[in-house]
């Protein structure tokens, strides 16, 4: 019988509705999951829980968290075939993206799970949520992070929150979905991560300074010269379309240098869900182009930012970060960007 580790961090699917809001209320649930006969039944693997010493909103997840999450998996990773871990929907994919990299080499899989109704609640969706998800991390076919939920598993490192209120919160409009759970859970098998024969290695992220912003028409780009110091490790531009920022005769462009002489890697992403960055495919992208921005090409910002913690905590050189942002490093993005010989950064 595969054997399957139950994380749980939080998030809707565990909380009470109080005078304050909903909350995470860690007693009811594990005792109510324990009360569940279903996910005992026979067909299920067998499950063990573990739960994080504070349980959060995943509003409140930092690096520290996701580092907890990913060090329980990482001693637990011979005991068990697979893992399920609770989150809630709010920052899933930000820690999916997370786990993703900091688990390197990952061979068995990790399912994050959630809901957007409470379990106690009547219509909550965490039911066939947890049950699938256990069914999805025994099966043997798959080998990666990845999201379940509302019918769909996807690679977690390529799905975003798409609603707040549907049932079917996520999407990864960069890559297909990898199994639908419908009569039966059928698996895109062409579209999952073949199993990584290289050794297991779990990389603790540090808290390194980055940011995200997000262009709009009207910027004004001289409020962000103050954040760009030389403390600032990484920025990830939110642009619209392609990669395109504003021109206003190149007010960014000084912000831009700036953070090139500080050092600080500047990757592109876009504002559009769907479809890729092109730098220098129209002239209000050619200036990032020229100052050495990365193309994110088809990266989720959520992608994008764990990336950056991942790159500086492996203490890579800039040249080095600079390079492997721009590189599909394990089906966050697509293959196409070229740039200089990796062989020679160190
Ligand atoms: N605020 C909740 C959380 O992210 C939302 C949810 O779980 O659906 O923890």
């Amino acid at each position: 019988m595969k054997r399957i580790l139950i994380i749980n961090t939080g998030g809707t699917i565990g909380m009470v509705k109080t005078k304050e809001g909903y909350k995470p209320d860690g007693k009811s649930f594990s005792n109510l999951l324990k009360s569940m006969d279903v996910l005992n039944a026979e067909g299920m693997p067998f499950w063990d829980l573990v739960e994080l010493e504070k349980l959060l909103d995943s509003s409140n997840m930092t690096v520290a968290e996701w580092n907890k999450i990913g060090k329980l998996i990482a001693d637990a990773y011979d005991n068990y075939d697979g893992f399920v871990v609770l989150h809630g929907t709010d920052t899933m994919a930000y820690t999916a993206s997370a786990l993703s990299f900091m688990l390197e080499h990952i061979s068995k899989p990790v399912i994050l799970t959630g809901s957007q109704i409470p379990l106690c609640e009547i219509r909550s969706d965490g039911r066939d949520n947890i049950i699938t998800s256990l069914l999805i991390a025994a099966s043997d076919i798959v080998h990666e992070v990845c999201i379940y939920f509302g019918g769909k598993l996807f690679r977690g490192n390529r799905a975003i929150k798409y609603s707040s209120e549907g049932l079917i919160a996520f999407v990864s409009p960069n890559y297909p979905v990898l199994a639908e759970a419908g009569i039966s859970i059928s698996y895109n098998r062409a579209y999952l991560r073949e199993k990584d024969t290289e050794g297991f290695c779990y990389v603790p992220f540090e808290n390194v300074p980055i940011g995200v912003i997000k262009v709009f028409p009207g910027i004004q780009f001289e409020l962000f010269e103050s954040i760009m110091t030389e403390r600032l490790k990484g920025i990830v531009i939110e642009t619209f379309g392609t990669g395109n920022i504003p021109g206003y005769d190149g007010a960014l462009l000084p912000i831009i240098e700036k953070a090139f002489a500080n050092g600080t890697i500047v990757t592109v992403c876009s504002q559009c869900p769907q479809g890729s960055v092109m730098l220098g495919e129209y002239e209000t992208s050619m200036a990032l182009k020229n100052a050495g921005a990365v193309s994110g090409l088809d990266i989720t910002t959520e992608a994008a930012v764990a990336k950056l913690y991942y790159l500086f905590s492996k203490g890579y050189s800039t040249d080095k970060i600079k390079y492997l942002m721009g590189k599909n490093l394990c089906g966050e993005m697509k293959d196409d960007n070229d740039a200089a010989d990796p062989e020679k950064l160190i």
